[in-house]
């Protein structure tokens, strides 16, 4: 499907009173992004955050630590204000046109329609790997679930996990050997953050080649036997849809929450150590918590799911992107360890050990808060804590620092990050006990 990001602003100017802090900046153009690099200094990481909190601007990563990076997102209008006031940083352009960019990105979305091959499994033909060349709407991304259980009649059916807040039903594919949910669940969520489109390929990956290589792969064919899968590749439907028809860079879910701001932050919803620092309690930031623990939709629903589960899931994962980490329990404390800090820290550097050796990408593996920073209301520590599984993850996925690339991971590297991102897994459903 092709998007004209620019006709679908105008349609939706016409017919919608839109709060004007979500109507600015729509098309991005003009827009810069800028990598801007933090000496050795927490007097210089802290005047950063001040500036760009007075300025306003919408960051790609948040690190404010000495030594650090922090991706900034500059409008055209605060060009000019931001430059005066940064000359003590060293600075790097990763986007001269972010509206550019955006529109290029746009054009190589995949025209409607499944790209197919004959096969002999199941009774309808399994959508290729081709499907991982590019990015997609999220009508394709539904209709994608379904030929894949469609593909798969006795391994594969669709679920569901309750309903955004705009009455989308949030989808995912429940894998399985026999009996199906008779066994442990596995759980995997994609698309928290609207942007982080890599999120929802990757999920995808994982039931793809779950399903496609059980006959030829006795590793996965013995996981079947001990665990039921339940992949959602975006648990945040209405911010996803939002990326594509309004604006590319949403995060957050598409709740009215005040006079001019839209969106909670689910990932700072969930009802566990929900208030501290590592969420925000303004409407009109990208890390807003909501009004109150679990109070969103997508949260309630995806709660319900995993606690309902019997026996008890076993492993959960959250896919974001992006900066290569692969991270566990807590994100709300830095000054204590998960009880099985050991056991998922020595598992996390197997994972990333693994994920390296397919094409020497390299991930730093920790706790979340030590690794990235202090989080509140996330669902890795409430899988942890609430619904109790042991084996509960979050990985920041390609690209690192290393790259200029951002949110806008270019289609190419879909299937790379999907292959190395399966052997990390693959090594923790084999590992774990
Ligand atoms: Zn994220």
């Amino acid at each position: 499907m092709k998007f004209s990001l620019t006709a679908l602003l105008t349609l939706a100017l016409a017919v919608t009173a839109i709060p004007t802090q979500d109507r600015a900046n729509k098309t991005h153009d003009g827009t810069k992004v800028i990598r801007v690099a933090i000496p050795d200094s927490a007097e210089s990481a802290a005047r950063l955050q001040t500036l760009v909190g007075k300025l306003d601007l919408p960051l790609w990563s948040r690190n404010f630590l000495p030594n650090g990076v922090v991706d900034v997102q500059v409008p055209k209008e605060k060009i000019e204000a931001f430059e005066a006031a940064s000359i003590e940083w060293k600075k790097d352009v990763m986007f001269e046109d972010l509206g550019k960019s955006i529109r290029e990105e746009a054009d190589g979305i995949a025209d409607e329609g499944m790209i197919t091959i004959s096969a002999d499994v199941g009774t309808a033909a399994a959508p290729d790997v081709t499907w991982f060349n590019s990015y997609h709407s999220y009508a394709d991304h539904l209709t994608w679930l379904n030929q894949m259980v469609a593909a798969y009649p006795n391994n594969a059916k669709i679920v569901t996990a309750g309903s955004s807040s705009q009455g989308r039903a949030i989808t995912g594919i429940h894998i399985y050997g026999s009996n199906p949910g008779t066994k442990p669940g596995v759980i995997i969520h994609g698309t928290v953050h609207a942007r982080e489109w890599i999120t929802t390929m990757t999920t995808e990956y994982m039931a793809w080649n779950l399903l496609t290589t059980k006959g030829s792969d006795s590793i996965v064919a013995s996981l079947l036997t001990k665990y039921d899968f339940y992949l959602f590749p975006v648990v945040n439907p209405d911010g996803f849809v939002y990326t594509q028809t309004n604006d590319r860079m949403w995060r957050k879910n598409r709740q009215s929450v005040s006079s001019s701001c839209y969106g909670v932050d689910i990932n700072r919803n969930w009802a566990n150590k929900w208030s501290g620092s590592g969420s925000s309690t303004s409407p009109c930031s990208e890390t807003y918590r909501g009004p109150s623990q679990g109070s969103t939709p997508e949260v309630q629903g995806l709660a319900a799911f995993q606690n309902a589960l019997s026996p008890k899931p076993k492993f959960y994962m959250d896919f974001h992107a992006y900066g290569q980490m692969w991270m566990f329990p807590y994100g709300y404390t830095c000054s204590a360890n998960a009880p099985d800090h050991t056991e998922l820290q020595s598992l996390s550097n197997g994972a990333v050990a693994a994920l390296k050796a397919v094409s020497g990408t390299t991930y730093t593996a920790g706790p979340i808060c030590k690794t990235i920073y202090a989080v509140n209301g996330d669902s890795v520590d409430y899988s942890y804590e609430v619904t109790g599984i042991k084996y509960s993850f979050t990985a920041e996925l390609r690209p690192g620092s290393g790259s200029s690339t951002g949110f806008l991971l270019p289609a190419a590297q879909i299937l790379p990050v999907g292959k190395e991102t399966w052997a990390a897994m693959r090594y923790l459903w084999n590992n774990m006990v």
